[in-house]
């Protein structure tokens, strides 16, 4: 047994809002009790596992779901002598949830700045809520959640001293200050009160976790009723999605959500009445779904950018051949799941046209085609020339026939103006670096800052 026999020298602070939607982040209590026992958030863990030199890498660490979590959280527990401490915790669901459920959240701080600007180290605290991306809005101050410095745009990592909490870690600016409300689609009113309900059962003293068969029995229920009704496409992609993630048993917050929207229940509902929750889907409400596929993270521009250019690929001019996938992914420096996760319908949607312009044999010639036109265009200032010279670059080096060394360099003409386009409207430092090295600076694109003149664009594109 680790240290507990021990007389210790941590003060034995209560967890704050035990049992509430508001409770303290176990994370934030560790750093909270660091700093009035004068100590590093380190050596309260090495004191709770004994001789083992504990390295706090991120949140999930001690917040879970990671791997290392519930063994930390015991530890503590028993030597604070508080068996209140997993109600600060994602403990409720560790066999439900996936190890990377937090996603960026686990390494990463987010705040609220009202709630940092009120600060009084006698009473404030962070909550867990935060730790959820889903969660938009803080729900005592209904302004935006933030996650970068409002100076100098750093992300704040995690864990942090307590006392270094509320300023920025690079250029030591105030975190607090008066919120922003930005505007949002409805629907995500609804999400943040189904995160504040996750968090009130994950809170709640003597809680039993959820069993990790929770996943499998939703999907079934669910498939059994699907299959009875016809389905409409964004529901169909969220269910490929949702299984997906059948196989491991475990879900992301994402997929937990999007569950309780496709069944019309409430998360609490789903977690603690599965029964009552896969018995009778409301799929009348179906037709007014939405998936939830934001990420208030690092790849919201990247997503942005990835379903403007789907769409303005989706509209090109007849004649113009489909930017294979991968190809495209590769240009925005998105990964693949990521775009299949937080963007569903734009996935499947341009991943089905895409295959559906060729049959296998051919679709090889395209990529081929599609390669040797991209590296045409990286050395081609756009518009400079006709795209016959390309075509015949793309014939020559590609061997392809006419017809596809032609429709794919209009293709990859159109694909350059889009993700320009893209770049203009969804502006983000990572993405506009890769542009800056891959074709010089954005000014001098054709389409800047308007997605309309793609479409006047295609109009004078008559080859
Ligand atoms: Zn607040
Ligand atoms: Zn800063």
């Amino acid at each position: 047994m680790p240290n507990a026999s021990y007389w210790i020298a941590l003060p034995p602070l209560p967890l704050r809002e035990v049992g509430s939607a508001f409770v303290e982040s176990l994370e934030h209590y560790v750093a909270r009790t660091a700093w009035t026992a004068g100590i590093s958030g380190n050596a309260v863990l090495s004191m709770a596992l004994g001789s083992q030199t504990p390295c706090l890498t991120s949140a999930s660490g001690l917040i879970g779901p990671s791997p290392l979590f519930a063994t930390r959280l015991v530890a503590l527990e028993r030597l604070i002598r508080n068996p209140n401490l997993r109600c600060g915790t994602f403990y409720v669901l560790k066999d439900v949830l996936t190890g990377s459920a937090l996603g960026k959240c686990g390494t990463q701080q987010r705040w609220c700045p009202e709630c940092l600007a009120d600060w009084d180290c006698q009473n404030s605290y962070e909550p867990l809520a935060w730790s959820i991306d889903a969660l938009t809005r803080c729900p005592m101050h209904n302004c935006d959640i933030e996650n970068v410095c409002r100076r100098c745009d750093a992300i704040q990592q995690l864990p942090c001293l307590y006392e270094r909490r509320r300023f920025c870690r690079r250029c030591n600016y105030s975190l607090a200050g008066l919120g922003r409300q930005s505007r949002r689609p409805e629907y995500l009113h609804w999400i943040d009160s189904q995160v504040q309900e996750i968090v009130r059962v994950c809170a709640t003293p003597g809680q039993e976790p959820i069993a990790s068969g929770l996943h499998d029995e939703l999907f079934s229920g669910l498939l059994r009723s699907a299959r009875r009704r016809a389905i409409p496409p964004a529901i169909r992609s969220e269910m490929h999605s949702i299984e997906r993630t059948r196989k491991s048993g475990k879900m992301t917050f994402r997929t937990l959500f999007n569950l309780c929207a496709l069944q019309g229940v409430s998360i609490r509902t789903l977690l603690l009445s599965p029964d009552e929750a896969t018995s009778e889907p409301m799929f009348d409400y179906w037709s007014g779904f939405h998936s939830l596929n934001c990420d208030y993270g690092r790849s919201k521009a990247k997503i942005e950018a990835f379903s403007y250019v789907c769409a303005c690929l989706l509209a090109r001019p007849e004649g113009a051949a489909l930017v294979p996938t991968m190809m495209l992914l590769r240009a925005i420096k998105l990964n693949r799941d990521v775009a299949r996760d937080r963007a569903p319908e734009t996935y499947h949607g341009y991943e089905s046209a895409y295959r559906a312009q060729a049959s296998g044999s051919n679709r090889l010639a395209i990529e081929r085609a599609f390669r040797v036109a991209k590296r045409c265009f990286a050395n081609r200032p756009l518009g400079n020339g006709p795209i016959i010279e390309v075509a015949q670059v793309v014939y020559n080096q590609g061997n392809v026939s006419c017809e596809i060394a032609l429709s794919v360099s209009r293709g990859q003409e159109w694909m350059e103006r889009a993700y320009r386009a893209a770049l203009a409207m969804h502006g983000h430092s990572a993405l506009a670096e890769h542009a800056w090295m891959r074709m010089g600076p954005p000014e001098r694109t054709a389409l800047r800052g308007s997605g309309s003149s793609v479409q006047d664009e295609r109009t004078t594109e008559a080859v």
